[in-house]
């Protein structure tokens, strides 16, 4: 394990520390970038530790449970997997029966399940062979092959889903340059990743998961987007991102009820070192915005959730 001695956002070479996770044995770092304010774990796993943890580590750090995991997969169908799916097609349409669409990190395949019943080609890239078999048993198609190695030459992805996944990810432009190569100039990509501003405030400790490289807020995640070639259609600090390549953004820029009303409430522009130290009177209102924003953006998906249903029974 070697301590990064450049910022992975920017290159800078000045941090403060901000916190520290201690698991096992292990002592990790959370540090600030004083150039770019770009959040991250000083440490850096080598690329053998990395395939050994994710293969065999993670599920049992997060606790899940091999017995359990037909109910976690349904769990996850219904909470995550279709509102995401209808909050999604509310941003753009795809043409099922012809569109590909592929999620890196895909896990047990749920977040895919809503767009192979729907006609879509679908496949998933996981890495742990044991939930990939799962995902392939379910129906759901999953390799374990690299996406970095991946030869798309049969059908080029519409959209690329990853949820929960470049947060962990040590080489984030390497991933990012190939899905643009590959996704062609209509795609989209969805992003989620748990946003420091929203979900880290006041509640730093419980945030920082050893797992995670990057800790976002909507600004750095779009400047990582801007730098590898995506412009940003949707985006909050929870975070959910709707990115589509630049070349076609004056077209497709469309920011939807939703991003206006987030925008109205945003919450207050002060640079993330300020804002994850902030105390006393500004930190009720901050709080107060980060309910409203947790709010509407759940009562929203609930909304279209609700919408999609009724369409399909029509
Ligand atoms: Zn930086």
């Amino acid at each position: 394990m070697v301590s990064r001695s450049h910022c992975p956002f920017c290159g800078g070479q000045i941090f403060k520390q901000l916190s520290t996770i201690q698991v096992e044995a292990f002592h990790y770092d959370v540090v600030i970038c004083k150039n770019c304010q770009g959040c991250f774990r000083l440490q850096k796993w080598d690329s053998d530790f990395l395939i050994h943890y994710y293969n065999n580590l993670s599920r049992l750090h997060r606790g899940k449970k091999d017995d359990q995991r037909e109910n976690l997969f349904e769990d996850r169908v219904k909470e995550h997997a279709y509102p995401r799916y209808y909050f999604l097609k509310n941003f753009f349409k795809l043409r099922s029966e012809q569109d590909l669409i592929c999620e890196l990190g895909s896990y047990d395949g749920a977040n895919l399940l809503p767009w192979k019943n729907a006609g879509f080609d679908v496949l998933g890239f996981e890495c742990d062979e044991t939930v990939k078999e799962f995902s392939n048993r379910m129906g759901i198609a999953a390799t374990s092959q690299k996406l970095i190695e991946y030869n798309f030459s049969k059908k080029k992805p519409s959209l690329f889903i990853l949820s929960h996944v470049l947060e962990h990810l040590e080489d984030v432009d390497t991933y990012l340059t190939y899905i643009l190569k590959n996704m062609g100039p209509q795609g989209w990509i969805f992003i989620e990743v748990p946003g420091v501003r929203l979900q880290g405030f006041s509640n730093l400790t419980n945030y920082f998961d050893v797992e995670h490289i990057f800790h976002f807020e909507l600004k750095s995640l779009i400047n990582l987007l801007k730098k590898n070639g995506f412009s940003v259609t949707y985006g909050d600090e929870y975070i959910r991102c709707i990115a589509h390549p630049t070349l076609e953004c004056e077209k497709r820029v469309q920011r939807g009820l939703l991003g206006k009303a987030l925008s109205v409430l945003a919450i207050p522009n002060m640079p993330l070192e300020n804002y994850l130290t902030v105390n006393g009177v500004m930190k009720l209102p901050i709080l107060f915005l980060h309910k409203l924003q947790t709010l509407l953006v759940r009562y929203y998906y609930g909304w279209l959730v609700f919408c999609g249903k009724r369409s399909v029974k029509a």
